[in-house]
C-alpha cells in the first residue's frame, strides 16, 4: 500500500501560540494489548486549551490539544471494550502500581501521561481530541456511555474533565465535612465547572441551599437554572447597610472561577470548621491574600483539587446519565453549535461565547 492509500487520522496540530493550529495527517496505529483506538465523535474546548493556544500557559509542542471528548471504538484490544461502543475516558493515563496510584492519587502517577497535553513524539502521537482518532493507552480508565448519553454524545464530552473534576471536589467536601451538617454551600464562579458544582452539591451531597456568585449576569441566571441561588460577588462583602451578612455562613466554599481576589470574601463567609476547596486557580497568577491567623481562627480546611481519579469519572458518567434522562437541567444550552475540525481555530477563538465550544471531527 502506498502512503496515500493507507488509512490515516487527521489532527489539528498545535506548534505554539504564535503558529496557531494546522491540520496534519498521521498514520493510524495498530493497538497493543489493552489499547483502544477510537474515532472522536465529539470534543469540547476546555478553558485550559484556550489558555494554551493563547500562550497563557505553556505546554510542550508540537501536540494535539483537546482532552474533553467522546470516542467510538474502532479497534479494541481490551476485554469488555468492543468496536461500536461509545466511550469516555480518564484524561490521565496511569501506571496503577506506583505509590501515588496505590494511595488514591492516580492523577499524580509517577508515570503520568495526560491526553491533550503530550507531544506528537509521545507514543503514536494521537494523544488529543482535536483529531479524527485517538489511541487510548493501556492504563487509561475507559467508561462506556449509558443509553441516554449514547443517544447524544456531545452532552457527555465535558464529563471527563469538567464534571469528573467537580465529582473529585465533591468527594473532598464529603471527606472534610464528614458527618457535619450540610446546610449551605457557596460556589464561586458560574462557568461550566460552577454549574456542575451547583447541581452536584444539591443532588449528590444533599446541601439544602447552594449559592453561586459570578460577575456576569447571564452566568448567574444559568446558575439559577442549575439549582443555585445566584449572588453578585459584592453581596458576599456587605449589604446596603454596610454589614457583611454572609459572614460565617457556609459549610463549604468551592472556588471554580480562577480569580484569587475572591478568596478573602470566600474565607470570611466560611463557617468555623468549614472547608474551602480550590479548583479553578490552577495558573501562576493565583497568589492568595490570607494570613495564617485567619485560617487558624476559623479552624478552616483549605484543599486543592486537581483532576480526578477513575472512580470520580464513573460517578460523573452515572450522574450525567441520570440528569440527562430526567431532563433536570438545560444541558444542551451549554454547548455551541457544532464546529468541524477544520474550524478548530474559530471554535477556540469563539469559545468565550459558550460554556463549551463543540467540535465534531
Ligand atoms: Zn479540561
Ligand atoms: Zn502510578
Amino acid at each position: 500500500m502506498t502512503d496515500e492509500a493507507r488509512p490515516a487520522a487527521l489532527a489539528a496540530v498545535f506548534d505554539g501560540p504564535a503558529a496557531g493550529l494546522r491540520l496534519q495527517a498521521l498514520p493510524l496505529p495498530a493497538p497493543a494489548p489493552r489499547e483502544v483506538l477510537v474515532r472522536i465523535v465529539a470534543a469540547t474546548v476546555c478553558g485550559s486549551d484556550v489558555h494554551t493556544v493563547r500562550g497563557v500557559r505553556t505546554e510542550p509542542t508540537p501536540s494535539i490539544l483537546g482532552h474533553e471528548g467522546v470516542g467510538l471504538v474502532e479497534i479494541s484490544r481490551r476485554p469488555g471494550v468492543e468496536p461500536g461502543h461509545l466511550v469516555t475516558f480518564a484524561i490521565c493515563d496511569v501506571c496503577g502500581s506506583c505509590d501515588r496510584c496505590a494511595t488514591g492519587l492516580s492523577q499524580k502517577c509517577r508515570a503520568l501521561m495526560k491526553y491533550g497535553h503530550s507531544t506528537l513524539s509521545s507514543g503514536c502521537g494521537l494523544n488529543g481530541c482535536y483529531s479524527t482518532h485517538l489511541l487510548l493507552r493501556a492504563g487509561t480508565h475507559i467508561v462506556r456511555l449509558p443509553p441516554g448519553l449514547a443517544a447524544n454524545p456531545p452532552l457527555a464530552a465535558p464529563a471527563n474533565c469538567a464534571l469528573a473534576t467537580v465529582m473529585c471536589a465533591a468527594r473532598a467536601v464529603q471527606t472534610h465535612l464528614a458527618a457535619a451538617p450540610r446546610t449551605r454551600a457557596l460556589v464561586q464562579g458560574a462557568g461550566l465547572l460552577g454549574l456542575f458544582a451547583c447541581a452536584v452539591l444539591r443532588d449528590e451531597l444533599r446541601f439544602e441551599h447552594v449559592f453561586c456568585s459570578d460577575t456576569v449576569a447571564e452566568r448567574r441566571a444559568m446558575a439559577g437554572r442549575f439549582g443555585a441561588r445566584p449572588l453578585e460577588p459584592c453581596q458576599l462583602d456587605e449589604d446596603a447597610g454596610g454589614n457583611p451578612p454572609m459572614a460565617d455562613s457556609f459549610d463549604c466554599v468551592i472556588e471554580v472561577c480562577g480569580t484569587p481576589k475572591v478568596f478573602p470574601s470566600g474565607l470570611r463567609c466560611l463557617r468555623p470548621g468549614g472547608c474551602y476547596i480550590l479548583v479553578g486557580l490552577v495558573h501562576p497568577q493565583s497568589q492568595l491574600e490570607v494570613t495564617g491567623q485567619q485560617l487558624i481562627r476559623k479552624c478552616a480546611t483549605v484543599a486543592g483539587v486537581h483532576n480526578y481519579a477513575a472512580a470520580d469519572l464513573d460517578r460523573a458518567v452515572a450522574y450525567l446519565e441520570r440528569v440527562c434522562q430526567d431532563n433536570t437541567y438545560p444541558l444542551q444550552d451549554l454547548l455551541s453549535p457544532a464546529f468541524a475540525l477544520e474550524q478548530i481555530q474559530v471554535a477556540v477563538d469563539r469559545s468565550g461565547d459558550f460554556y463549551r465550544a463543540l467540535i465534531r471531527p
